[in-house]
């Protein structure tokens, strides 16, 4: 295979390229949480990114410097606590100590939201502590089918591999066809928040960027105009990381209160420049009318895309208008067998959204569960690489499900997505499967087993859900909720052994 690599960069960068079993592609959170738990599980592979250090899009977004996810300096528990990957949404998860906690290591301000700078640091510090090697300045630029496998044409050469990782992110700009848009700078191309000082602006968007643009500009400007077709369905977003946070809400307060902020349900028809400023002109949508706002500067906050490249060419299915890979309970493209994703792009895999309700995949907080789960799921399926699967006694089920409701943050993190599985046959006894994703559980016919979620229901309540499978038929179970969240009461006790003993013959 003809190598284009400079002979200096050969030698001091790490997987050059050549054949491997797997490639990564991307040192965002996404890429550098893949690789260790790969690593951990003896997995050969290479990682490539075409930036120079390890962050991702976190060396340059949020643009207001401030996460909208959270980290507690102080949490009530240790960071290899069962729990603690509940309070620290954005530290990537390791089995060793040292590598744990590494996002609070960098807080001091007295915010439990970190800094952009903060959560940049906390992920330099896991690349090195973890010691997750990357070539560094290689672009993916093309990729081919093989008899076994893929090869990814890059700016250093030809990776051949049986399966490519991608975890490019979904931090690529993007906008609607809408006349004159293309005058209007994008989220990502937002000025410092003082300079849109004394302005009236209108955001185009109602969802995250939308939201913490509105709350920066707050002090500054005499009159915000949030726009988009739809209604924010806060009930709902509050509960995922996809969505509209606590960290920004204010503007929605604002508006409520009638001051300076306003918020429509219209879809924007066309923007027009002024020469000192725009007009935007929009339709009502939940309530009917037309709208024409004079404003000093628009910005669009519509959104991002995947970079996929050439994907689409070897037949890769995608949606959201084309923007996100669709994706099999295992992250792997439901079309084309091999490619998978992780980081941010595994919110193409989109579970059973119980209740409405979204994984949290395209936030730190969720896709770093998947990676552990899709790295145990590739070493099995493709590399023969067995995954310890302890014995459960029987005596020990119920207490052992009721604590992963109350405690684990796998189930937390990713409601109605991941769950705590258990296989029951007579050979082999209840084994633990680990942590495997809800909708796969559904939807295979594998052996007599339980799985254990956490739901969040349409008013607000959390309560274990319990799914039982017999005979290759499912059967679902709510527990009851509690207000303190601690599901080991004397109640849910009973509550589980009468579905465990007549779903699954236990106990
Ligand atoms: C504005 C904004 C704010 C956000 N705020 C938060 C937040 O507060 N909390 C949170 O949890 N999530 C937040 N997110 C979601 C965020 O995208 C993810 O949490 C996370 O950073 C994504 O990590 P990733 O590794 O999947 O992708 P990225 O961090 O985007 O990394 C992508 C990697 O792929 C590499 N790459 C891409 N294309 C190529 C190529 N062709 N060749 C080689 N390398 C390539 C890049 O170099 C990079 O290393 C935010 C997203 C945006 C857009």
């Amino acid at each position: 295979m003809a190598l284009t690599l400079a002979p200096a960069k050969q030698q001091t960068q790490p997987h050059p390229p050549g054949e491997y079993p797997a490639v990564i592609v991307g040192a965002g959170a996404g890429g550098l949480q893949m690789s260790y738990f790969l690593h951990r599980l003896g997995v050969r592979h290479a990682v490539i990114s075409e930036d120079s250090n390890p962050g991702g899009m976190f060396r340059k977004f949020p643009v207001y410097q401030r996460l909208n996810t959270w980290s507690k300096p102080y949490p009530p528990v240790e960071p290899t606590s069962r729990h603690y990957a509940w309070f620290d949404w954005n530290s990537l998860l390791a089995d060793e100590r040292t590598h744990l906690a590494l996002v609070p290591e960098f807080m001091n301000d007295g915010s439990y939201f970190p800094t952009r700078l903060e959560m940049e640091r906390g992920l330099e510090t896991f690349a090195e502590r973890a010691a997750v090697r990357v070539r560094y300045g290689c672009r993916w630029e093309s990729t081919r089918r093989t008899e076994s496998g893929f090869v990814l044409g890059t700016s250093d050469g030809e990776y051949r591999c049986r399966i490519a990782i991608f975890a490019i992110g979904m931090a690529e700009p993007w906008k609607p066809e809408i006349p004159g848009i293309d005058q209007v700078p994008h989220y990502a191309e937002a000025l410092p928040s003082r300079q849109y000082a004394r302005k009236r602006v209108l955001i185009l968007g109602k969802r995250t960027s939308a939201f913490e643009m509105a709350d920066a500009l707050l002090a500054y400007t005499p009159q915000i105009i949030l726009i988009s077709p739809r209604p924010p369905l806060l009930a709902i977003h509050t509960h995922s990381t996809a969505g509209v946070r606590a960290r920004y809400l204010l503007p929605y307060e604002d508006h409520v209160l009638g001051g300076g902020v306003f918020m429509l349900d219209a879809a924007t028809e066309r923007i027009e420049h002024t020469g000192t400023g725009f007009r935007v002109s929009a339709s009502g949508t939940t309530r009917p009318g037309t709208f024409t706002f004079a404003v000093d500067a628009v910005v669009a906050a519509t959104g991002w895309t995947t970079p996929l490249r050439d994907l689409r060419d070897l037949g890769l299915a995608t949606f959201s208008q084309d923007r996100i890979p669709a994706l099999t309970p295992y992250w792997e493209s439901t079309t084309v067998p091999g490619i998978f994703f992780a980081g941010a792009t595994s919110t193409g895999s989109v579970g059973l959204r119980k209740y409405g309700v979204p994984g949290n995949s395209g936030g730190v907080s969720g896709f770093r569960h998947n990676a552990r789960v899709l790295a145990a799921y590739l070493a099995r399926t493709y590399f023969d690489i067995s995954v310890p699967r302890p014995l459960v006694r029987p005596g020990d089920v119920v207490g052992y499900l009721l604590s992963e409701a109350s405690s684990a943050a796998e189930l937390w993190n990713q409601r109605s997505y991941l769950a705590r599985v258990l296989s029951v046959s007579e050979e082999a006894g209840i084994l633990d499967e680990g942590i495997q994703p809800l909708a796969a559980f559904v939807d295979s016919a594998g052996p007599d087993a339980v799985a254990v979620v956490l739901e969040t229901d349409a008013q607000g309540d959390h309560h274990p859900a319990v799914y039982v499978r017999r005979d290759g038929r499912v059967s679902e179970h709510a527990l009851s909720g509690d207000p303190l969240l601690d599901f080991q009461s004397p109640d849910h006790r009973a509550q589980l052994t009468s579905i465990l003993k007549d779903g699954l013959g236990l106990i």
